[in-house]
């Protein structure tokens, strides 16, 4: 059971000499679980294996785009044709019109299409076009939605919401190196509590540009909107004039054809997405009406560029998912694969007398260490992360890659079938019987 880690150990010391906490992004330093991260030599299908040669089983799907499986023979197909043609250029190709078209066929409300390079980029272009568009400065994110690192996204409420009271709703920096003046354009309500939205309006809403919000929340654990809460974003912001933006990095294409949005019947402004969208290659897009859209150069005041925008192999990795995965709706096999996994994981932990929340739609599932419900941030910070440690830790060592955080989704992907639901259910019996 106890698997060799020594090359993954030997490897993240070399990291750390030259890549800060040996990682170029700090969710893969282990540093909520502890222990040595994995790295990873290759992947196929369910599966990647380890420096060491360990086979594990993979809940996190690169965070996301990994949909298909991993190394989908059409994705590597469409990649290895277009390096045939050539890298970038900087000039328009045809692939970033049929991979727009794409994306307009699953979601008929984006006229137009931007891409770019990743979901940071999206959601930073998307909120500077919001403010170009209305004339107005501030914005509304909710306390546990992440929406990439750009400099008024990484917020957090300042202690006069914490402290409900009337005091004032502007914010604070959750990073060094976001300016103060920045974190006060960003206003932060908490989601699934639809009487703060109401109040932060009341007193602001003639200067909010754009609400932008996870539809289904990844990124505090998976967490999923109550109607109620979903009623007063649209209301609210077609009273105030504000503009709704619905971030579909992690959602679009995963929960439905067409995302949440599809999913839940939503009628945003104006659509982010990225993960899926790339097929495991970096992009990043935004889109929403003409004449939004219209305001973006070179068409409209609103700045926005990039070099390797558009570049061809992300776009044939993009095609070949959206192709694949339109040419006959996964849907239903994932959601049979969710249910599955959801009762199995409900049965274990009720026969091993722990209480947990598990909040799935589709192929995005979190098991919270606390009694449920959970819907909201505050809920879901009260879990028990020492007991979400051990968990971790025992499933890894057996084989069961799961997101090495509480506060994460895990993904599955097509490559999923019935003996990886055993073998993650054997794992968790295992794990639950004798904690690593
Ligand atoms: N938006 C959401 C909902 C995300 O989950 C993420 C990344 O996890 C981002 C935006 C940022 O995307 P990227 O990491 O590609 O910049």
């Amino acid at each position: 059971m106890h698997h060799s880690t020594a090359r993954s150990e030997e490897l993240f010391r070399e990291a750390q000499q030259v890549i800060p906490g040996g990682v170029n992004s700090p969710v893969r330093a282990f540093k909520a679980v502890g222990g040595t991260p994995r790295f990873i030599a290759r992947a196929q299908g369910a599966y990647l294996w380890d420096a060491d040669g360990n086979q594990l089983l993979d809940y996190i799907g690169s965070w996301g785009p990994m949909i298909l499986g991993h190394n989908h023979p059409a994705v590597v197909a469409a990649i290895q044709q277009a390096l045939a043609e050539g890298l970038s250029y900087g000039a328009p190709t045809e692939r970033e019109i049929r991979l727009a078209q794409r994306v307009r066929e699953a979601y008929p409300s984006a006229d137009l299409v931007r891409f770019v390079s990743s979901g940071t980029e999206a959601t930073m272009s998307a909120l500077r076009l919001a403010r170009g568009y209305t004339g107005r400065d501030l914005i509304v994110k909710f306390r546990g939605n992440y929406h990439g690192h750009a400099d008024s996204l990484l917020v957090q409420a300042g202690s006069g919401l914490l402290t409900g009271g009337g005091g004032s709703a502007r914010s604070a920096p959750s990073s060094a190196g976001v300016p103060q003046a920045f974190a006060e354009l960003t206003l932060v309500a908490d989601y699934n509590e639809p009487q703060a939205l109401e109040d932060l309006f009341q007193r602001y809403g003639e200067q909010i540009a754009a609400v932008i919000f996870e539809p289904v929340v990844g990124n505090a654990g998976v967490l999923i909107p109550t109607p109620a809460f979903l009623e007063a974003l649209h209301r609210l912001t077609r009273q105030y004039g504000a503009l709704l933006i619905a971030d579909e990095v992690m959602t679009g294409f995963r929960l439905a054809k067409g995302g949440a949005v599809e999913l839940l019947g939503l009628q945003p402004d104006l659509i982010c997405w990225g993960k899926i969208l790339g097929g495991g290659l970096p992009v990043g897009a935004y889109g929403g009406r003409a004449e939004i859209m219209q305001q973006v150069a070179p068409l409209g005041p609103v700045y926005q560029a990039g070099t390797l925008s558009g570049n061809p192999l992300s776009m044939a990795a993009g095609l070949a998912t959206l192709e694949t995965l339109f040419q006959d709706p996964p849907y239903a096999r994932l959601e049979a694969y969710g249910a599955a996994l959801e009762q199995g994981l409900q049965t274990l932990f009720a026969e091993a007398g722990l209480p947990v929340a598990i909040n799935r739609v589709g192929s995005m599932i979190t098991v919270f260490f606390r009694e449920g419900p959970v819907q909201t941030y505050t809920e879901a910070v009260a879990s028990d992360t020492e007991r979400f440690k051990a968990f971790f830790h025992g499933l890894l060592q057996r084989g069961v890659y799961w997101p090495p955080s509480q506060f994460e989704a895990a993904f599955f992907s097509l490559a999923h079938g019935p003996q990886e639901l055993d073998k993650t259910l054997e794992a968790i019996a295992q794990a639950l019987k004798e904690p690593a």
